[in-house]
């Protein structure tokens, strides 16, 4: 028994990495987009938010790994730290790397070929999104539906949803239970 746990233990996680949509209101409200690619999550900040329209292209600033650890975080960023403001988990679940036109290709590859097509598996978010780097400033990339099955035009899921995947908290929920001295805090010292 104790063997078959061990086993378990070392076995290699799933192969459905995660990805994970956090709302933050730092000095500018954004959308933290993370994908799991080489045991970490690769970002990027959407201010607008992700798009089911695939008429609308989503810059995505390109920011750094975080810990996987960081996909549930929910609470407050203190103030005086990078990013300070309340933080939701707005969507979460995994992705599927897509193959494009060379045939397959890992995550990691595609990310350094500058173009990232993935299927997410989300709550709110579903179906085929592009991220692709723009020429001129390596750090920003457009995010895009893909026209599928998925895809809403004219729709946009972050005015349609603005709470908390996990917890149904808004942002001003957060803000409030933090005033009165009831929500957990975080320091990210
Ligand atoms: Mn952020």
């Amino acid at each position: 028994m104790a063997r078959l746990m061990l086993l378990s233990m070392s076995m290699p996680r799933s192969k459905r990495p995660i990805f994970t949509v956090q709302k933050h209101q730092a000095s500018h409200l954004h959308y933290d987009f993370r994908l799991e690619i080489g045991g970490v999550l690769k970002s990027w900040a959407i201010p607008k938010g992700p798009s089911m329209d695939p008429s609308v292209k989503r810059l995505a600033v390109e920011v750094e790994d975080h810990n996987l650890e960081y996909a549930n975080f929910e609470g407050l960023i203190q103030e005086g730290h990078y990013g300070a403001g309340p933080v939701l988990v707005w969507d979460t679940g995994w992705f599927e790397p897509l193959d494009w036109h060379r045939g397959p290709a890992s995550p990691a590859t595609m990310l350094d070929a500058g173009k990232l097509e993935v299927h997410l598996h989300g709550q709110r978010l579903q179906g085929g999104f592009t991220l692709v780097r723009m020429k001129d400033q390596p750090r920003h990339w457009l995010l895009i539906k893909q026209s599928d099955k998925d895809a809403r035009p004219g729709h946009e899921v972050v005015e349609e949803y603005d709470t908390s995947i996990l917890s149904r908290r808004t942002i001003e929920d957060l803000e409030a239970a933090v005033a009165a001295g009831t929500s957990d805090t975080y320091c990210c010292g």
